[in-house]
């Protein structure tokens, strides 16, 4: 349950916030910036923002003393349970660490420890500004029940594989269910049903196909991983005498919208194919690293106009859940890759986990940016802390590059999603902490020891 702030001033068209004495960086079209602003908002939309001096404040007014106000992160890439399986298999080659231990420690996993694990995701991102995420996981009631709880913003993509999933054999029906279940009540439960058929390797052509079907008729969001290794990509030639780009493209998967997760290993052709269809990259540069995948072409793909958002990838292959933390280091080794210190502005950077994660879930009409008439997602970060001094708040890329360079997620001190005001000074107002860790441990114990890993 979601609890407000006990407000006295509810007026006949409902709760109306104003935010005085803010920092804000709107990250909308023309880049605006209020040194020191106020927004109000109503309800669930942002109805006013912009200097101080030209808003009227109205309703509750919360001074944010001077914080940073900007939109929520917006996270296009995880696996919500994972935290359950988080430090129990580092340093392992990928095959390794796949059959001798997440494998067998996943088939263990219950709905109820599910809701646990995706809870204590939904506290890490809360505790870290992430107000919107992308999800690709089995027992999606499960999760979408833990998100819902939290109050995030969730994309619920019901995993699909053609050998089935711990959950179920037939996972194209666990989708269909679920996706009747939640699609068109997006507005009250914040649940936004997607489809994911989990990777071109793990899915038969059949399977495929289905998703293509599913996903038309009921006008979904296809999230997917695409060309994360090198022996993806042969194990398809041999297959197919095709990359999986092309071999997703052959049977319409990509003429869906489409997510898609990694896509590190793309030749031009597959780069075209992505432009064309305005395929959405998630880039999760910590995976990629952790996993020794490779790095993403970042440069080419900016060349040709392909939208790049970030992802944190899941708990088991990434360890943090720290979006913030992400970008500083899927920026840097952009850079080295390049061996160009200018690639990647700290704007640029920003945009990443706002706006253009909002593009990728066809959400920019709604959120990734503070702009009057969008929905109020907006967290603040507490600059006065010993990580951010000094801080020039005249120069505004001084600001972009604090975040980016030398912020984390413990620098965001409130969240406020869909006007719901969901941490205030750190302090939890959806999410019972202590509760949620003594679950999730107690969870990720008994798969663990049932898989003979403990
Ligand atoms: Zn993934």
């Amino acid at each position: 349950m979601n609890i407000r702030i006990k407000d006295d001033t509810e007026h006949g068209n409902g709760t109306i916030y104003s935010f005085i004495n803010c920092t804000i960086l709107t990250m909308d079209n023309e880049d605006h910036y209020y040194p020191s602003g106020t927004i109000v908002i109503e309800n669930d939309r942002i109805v006013d923002i912009g200097s101080s001096q030209d808003i009227v404040t109205r309703g509750h007014v919360i001074d944010m003393g001077n914080k940073i106000v900007l939109p929520g992160f917006i996270n296009t890439h995880t696996h919500s349970p994972s935290p359950l399986f988080r430090g129990m298999a580092d340093d392992l080659s990928l095959m390794d660490w796949l059959n001798k231990k997440l494998w067998p420690a996943e088939k263990n996993l219950t709905g109820e420890i599910a809701y646990w694990g995706t809870s204590q995701t939904c506290l890490e991102f809360l505790e870290s500004g992430i107000t919107t995420f992308a999800d690709q996981y089995f027992y999606s009631e499960s999760v979408a029940k833990a998100v819902e709880t939290s109050g995030l913003r969730g994309f619920i993509a019901p995993s699909v594989f053609t050998n089935g999933s711990p959950e179920t054999k037939d996972t194209i029906q666990a989708a269909v269910d679920f996706i009747e279940k939640y699609k068109g009540k997006e507005e009250n439960t914040l649940i936004y049903p997607c489809i994911g058929p989990h990777a071109p390797y793990s899915c038969s052509s059949d399977v495929l196909k289905a998703v293509v079907e599913i996903a038309s008729s009921y006008d979904l969001l296809i999230h997917t991983h695409i060309s994360e290794t090198m022996d993806e990509n042969r194990e398809i030639y041999e297959l197919t005498g095709l990359t999986p780009t092309q071999y997703l493209d052959s049977l319409g998967i990509l003429d869906q919208k489409v997510l898609a997760a990694h896509c590190i290993h793309l030749n031009q052709k597959d780069m075209e194919i992505f432009k064309e269809k305005k395929v959405r990259v998630s880039y999760n540069p910590v995976s990629n690293l952790k996993l020794v995948s490779g790095i993403m072409p970042f440069k080419e793909l900016r060349e040709k106009g392909i939208l790049v958002s970030l992802g944190t990838d899941g708990a088991q292959s990434n360890n943090s859940l720290d979006l913030i933390k992400d970008l500083k280091t899927g920026v840097l080794i952009q850079k080295q890759q390049y061996n160009d210190a200018t690639f990647i502005s700290a704007k640029e950077a920003l945009k990443m986990v706002t706006i253009n994660g909002a593009k990728a879930l066809d959400m920019d009409h709604e959120i990734g940016s503070l702009e009057k008439g969008k929905k109020a997602d907006i967290i603040a970060m507490d600059m006065n802390k010993t990580n951010m001094n000094p801080l020039h708040r005249s120069v505004v890329s001084n600001l972009h590059s604090a975040i980016v360079y030398s912020a984390d997620g413990s620098n965001v001190s409130d969240v406020i999603v869909n006007g719901k005001i969901l941490m205030k000074d750190r302090q939890l107002m959806s999410m019972k902490r202590q509760e949620i860790l003594k679950q999730t441990q107690k969870g990720a114990e008994v798969i663990l020891k049932k898989a003979g890993l403990l």
